[in-house]
């Protein structure tokens, strides 16, 4: 899953994107807040950690805009510490959640979690399709409770299907969620994907939709 961070404090920009880095995400940082602002616009994340004492653009002002036009990923707003008059505006300005400077980055990758899942109507750590059953917090996936060796990017692969079961979900998506914008995108690496990923389960856990994209459907409820 691709994040969005805008933050201009090197280092802790250096450590958020280390953190989530093992934590399985694809990370995109921004330190000014214009450019955030229009990455958050125009790119396709699955969160965004905003600082809002940005250069630029301020975060607040960036989430507006963001909000203005319809840009509904989930926020987690950082703050100084104390300030919670900008915590309470956050909140306002369409935060889903804001983490008071200085943080722990276990914190942090907790609190993201759990706003990804919420936005995706999931409010349990683990989702559970069939007999596959994936655990965000260990980063493990598991089949008749037997877990699969996966790499990151398998991983990250199986976990954005599964936290959208039950949608068809096109390459084009999941290319958005799987590559950083720094990276060029070839054009059958999903494919390639998909074909390694499934080599590696005993089970149809993903099924292609031809023309539509790739969708993991619930054994009983499949569309
Ligand atoms: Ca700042």
């Amino acid at each position: 899953m691709r994040i969005l961070l805008a933050e201009d404090d090197d280092r802790i920009r250096r450590d958020v994107t280390q953190a989530l880095e093992a934590s399985g995400y694809v990370v995109d940082s921004e330190t000014n807040g214009e450019e955030a602002w229009f990455l958050g616009d125009t790119e396709t994340y699955a969160a965004a950690i905003l600082d809002l004492g940005l250069p630029g653009m301020d975060g607040l002002a960036v989430l507006k805009r963001w909000r203005a036009d319809g840009r509904d990923f989930p926020v987690l707003v950082l703050t100084a510490r104390g300030a919670w008059t900008e915590r309470v505006e956050g909140i306002d300005s369409g935060a889903d959640d804001y983490l008071p400077k200085p943080f722990r980055m276990e914190e942090l990758v907790a609190r993201l979690r759990a706003i990804i899942r919420r936005s995706g109507g999931q409010a349990n750590p683990v989702v559970t399709v069939g007999e596959a059953e994936l655990d965000t917090r260990q980063m493990r996936l598991s089949i008749r409770g037997v877990p699969v060796n996966l790499s990151p990017q398998e991983y990250r692969l199986v976990a954005y299907l599964m936290l959208n079961k039950g949608r068809v979900v096109s390459q084009q998506e999941l290319s958005e969620h799987l590559q950083s914008v720094h990276f060029e995108r070839e054009s059958n690496a999903i494919e390639v994907l998909v074909g390694r990923v499934r080599r590696k389960l005993s089970i149809a856990l993903i099924e292609t939709r031809r023309g539509f994209g790739y969708i993991v459907a619930e054994p009983d409820s499949a569309p």
